[in-house]
């Protein structure tokens, strides 16, 4: 008998798709009876506020607290299940005033000087809008977030221009991180123990997975004490190229 044979081993690109959707599906089911506790945290703490007593307030708070830090952590990994599964469209951007946007929200956010932060000319690109903002977020809300208790806080947000790409980069002066731990900083949950972050250890590995999705290449160079540098590429678009 001539029995057919049928391929049945499963590709690593569609295992990555499964569990993308897996994870799409569970993150965006959470949302519902998340949103639930809020609205009943809410309700406790405008009616029943005199009954709790300060105690009760107390607890009421910390549950508002995680909630944030859930809800925080379900819409990333929601992003993260997104990023190659819609089309977004490339629109030209102007980088420098995208970036100016998100520093001047951290330093208001941080509570700094703006002295603290230097903004090199930026170049525009050719990449989705939405998502060039999120790996901007992240490295810039990183470098504040790890400047640690530095007396002379200094970010440097800059670009260095190749034939084929554009390299952004985002340097602090901060606590850095060791030989060891910066490739390990890039995979999901990933932090580093001994700090206390206040993030979700989500930021990165976002930021990677944008990045390579849209053929660019992203690494740190880091000295652990004395600071570190996020290094990310854009590709020059065709669009770019034509334009010169
Ligand atoms: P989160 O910031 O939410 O913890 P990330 O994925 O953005 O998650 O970063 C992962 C870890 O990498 C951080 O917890 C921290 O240990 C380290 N890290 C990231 N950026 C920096 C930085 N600029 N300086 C020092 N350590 C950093």
């Amino acid at each position: 008998m001539n029995v057919e044979k049928r391929d049945t081993t499963i590709s690593s690109k569609e295992k990555d798709d499964d569990l993308d959707k897996f994870v799409y599906m569970v993150s965006h089911d959470l949302r519902s009876p998340l949103a639930a506790i809020q609205g009943m945290v809410q309700l406790l703490n405008e009616d029943y506020r005199d009954v709790l007593g300060p105690e009760g307030e107390y607890y009421l708070e910390r549950i508002n607290v995680n909630v944030v830090k859930m809800e925080s952590l379900i819409n990333d990994l929601l992003k993260l299940s997104r990023v190659g599964r819609f089309e977004l469209p490339n629109e030209r951007i102007d980088v420098n005033s995208l970036v100016h946007k998100i520093v001047n929200e951290y330093l208001e956010q941080y509570g700094l000087d703006r002295r603290v932060i230097v903004v090199d000319e930026l170049p525009s690109v050719f990449y989705p809008r939405e998502a060039l903002k999120d790996v901007f977020e992240y490295l810039i809300d990183n470098a504040f977030k790890f400047l640690g208790d530095q007396e002379e806080p200094r970010i440097r947000v800059g670009f260095q221009k190749k034939e084929s790409h554009h390299i952004f980069f985002v340097k602090d002066n901060g606590i850095g991180i060791s030989q060891e731990n910066s490739e390990k900083i890039f995979k999901v949950f990933e932090r580093v123990r001994d700090i206390d972050s206040k993030g979700n250890g989500m930021g990165l590995t976002l930021s990677k997975k944008i990045v390579e999705y849209y053929g660019g290449k992203i690494w740190v160079e880091s000295t652990k004490g004395k600071g570190s540098t996020f290094f990310f590429t854009v590709p020059v678009a065709e669009a770019e190229l034509n334009e010169i």
